[in-house]
């Protein structure tokens, strides 16, 4: 139980109980790549692995941090510097920064999140922390509005250029769904995925690889799919169609679209096909979804790209690669019984990924 392993770490820590302990999930995105910056949709859904934090308020301003992550010292600030919280404490300083705390807070995280490998640890422990402070205090604030501070810590505090997709799925995700959020207005919609009765599995493959192109790149990306909605005539590429983009010129904002309206219309198709009750269907959609990052979008790399074949090759019904690009992590989806044969064929590769199973899960909660 580890909400007792951070209730544990508080008294050591602190000498006394903890007012509550809340959690919150890593996340994967199912489809939906690179349409959050253009207003688009996504369908995240939160995996079973979370952050806990076991919190309680202080009589005096200091806001204190410690998690037993191994890389990690613990940290004090006075709440009045909280915006400049660094390292791994900006994560959690920045939230409550965010949500504009006027007190002391002592923060015990325990995490079982693995960091930097596509779950998204910052997101749970930004959400953890972020429901915490908003019950203990009683802000009464919605959960997206707690995403919404969790991602300012992570702009403006941690200095990430991340959206609000993470944050969402962690604090707004039902068990067995996944989330359609609509990147424009914010509404979501949970949508139930049938994957445990079809006796599918979600397989998150981390190539362990990260091109150092990655940052320009994604930069570049983002810049390419402005020049298009401009070409277009549209505010953002959400609101382009197919055939306005195929009559672009060539070069790369035409193909930088393309990749968007085509994943945009990828992520409604796997919203149909689960609804249809034919999750397994989902496979191919992931392919196609990789062929356009890999071609009209270029963000993949070769070491992704075997990890997809070697994926599909041994049985994966489909696979993409997830995230910003340039390396980074696979989502394969995969029938139960090929589990096994999946990871032997991973485990061939060099450099060797790490492959995890993940199931949908609960979205953030209070435990104690
Ligand atoms: P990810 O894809 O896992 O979100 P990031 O680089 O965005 O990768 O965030 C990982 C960083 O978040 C870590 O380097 C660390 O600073 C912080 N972090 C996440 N989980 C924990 C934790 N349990 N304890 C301490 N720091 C954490
Ligand atoms: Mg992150």
């Amino acid at each position: 139980m580890s909400a007792g392993h951070a209730v544990e770490a508080f008294r050591a820590a602190h000498g006394r109980d903890p007012e509550g302990v809340f959690s919150a999930p890593g996340r994967v995105n199912l489809i939906g790549e690179h349409t959050d910056h253009n207003e688009g949709h996504v369908l995240p859904f939160a995996v079973d692995r979370r952050t806990w934090v076991a919190v309680g308020r202080r009589d005096d301003d200091l806001a204190t941090v410690r998690s037993d992550d191994p890389g990690t010292e613990p940290v004090e600030l006075a709440v009045g510097k909280l915006a400049t919280a660094s390292g791994w404490s900006a994560y959690p300083l920045g939230t409550l920064w965010a949500l504009g705390v006027g007190r002391g807070w002592d923060l015990v995280v325990h995490g079982e999140v693995p960091l930097g490998a596509g779950l998204s640890s910052s997101a749970a422990l930004e959400s953890a922390v972020a429901l915490a402070v908003d019950e203990l205090a009683g802000l009464g604030l919605e959960r997206v509005a707690l995403a919404a501070a969790g991602r300012r810590a992570e702009n403006e505090v941690v200095g990430a250029p991340v959206g609000i997709m993470d944050q969402a799925a962690s604090l707004l995700c039902r068990e067995g769904s996944a989330l359609l959020l609509d990147c424009r207005s914010m509404a979501a919609e949970d949508v139930a995925l049938g994957f445990e009765a079809a006796d599918l599995s979600v397989l998150v493959i981390d190539s362990r690889v990260r091109h150092d192109l990655a940052d320009g790149g994604y930069a570049d990306r983002r810049a390419g799919c402005v020049a298009a909605a401009e070409a277009l005539g549209v505010p953002a590429l959400r609101d382009a169609t197919l055939p306005a983009v195929e009559n672009l010129p060539e070069g790369a904002p035409k193909k930088r679209a393309r990749h968007v309206v085509t994943e945009e219309s990828r992520v409604h198709e796997v919203v149909g096909l689960v609804r249809a009750g034919r999750p397994e269907e989902v496979g191919a959609v992931l392919s196609a979804s990789h062929a356009s990052l890999r071609d009209d979008y270029e963000v993949s790399v070769p070491e992704v790209d075997a990890i997809v074949g070697a994926a599909v090759g041994a049985g994966a019904l489909g696979a993409r690669i997830m995230g910003g690009g340039f390396g980074g992590s696979v989502i394969a989806l995969v029938p139960a019984d090929r589990v096994d044969a999946v990871t032997a064929a991973c485990g061939a590769l060099r450099p060797e990924p790490t492959v995890r199973e993940v199931a949908p899960a609960a979205g953030a909660r209070r435990d104690i």
